[in-house]
């Protein structure tokens, strides 16, 4: 991965998204200087902590994570930091699953929890 701006999607189930925003508030010095892209929720949540700009899309169980799975397959999403919950059924867990494929499909570098994402985001 080339060290220049990367679109990076952010998205965290409900249980995670506290994590996820702690963790971007961690790392806010080196997001800004990315194109953030996030789930309606998610999204709204780690721009109101770190008072980064998120592209927001569509709730995740209202379309959100195909629009990540269609931006990933369109070449417009360069890495998915995606904290998923192993201890919750998902009501759209076809859909998450369709978007970690789509992810591993296209080798984009996808993150489930805070260890990979740290590792990820220092590679970009
Ligand atoms: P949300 O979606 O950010 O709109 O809550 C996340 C998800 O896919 O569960």
């Amino acid at each position: 991965m080339e060290a220049c701006m990367a679109r990076i999607g952010l998205v965290a189930h409900d249980d995670k998204k506290d994590d996820l925003c702690a963790w971007a508030e961690r790392h806010r010095h080196k997001l800004v200087q990315h194109e953030l892209w996030g789930t309606g929720t998610t999204g709204s949540r780690v721009m109101a902590a770190t008072g980064l700009t998120v592209q927001l899309l569509k709730s995740g169980p209202l379309g959100g994570d195909q629009q990540l799975g269609a931006m990933i397959c369109e070449g417009r999403l360069d890495v998915l930091i995606f904290f998923i919950d192993p201890l919750s059924a998902q009501p759209h867990d076809v859909d998450v699953k369709a978007l970690t494929r789509l992810a591993t499909l296209y080798d984009v570098p996808l993150a489930n929890n805070r260890s990979t994402a740290d590792a990820v985001l220092a590679a970009v």
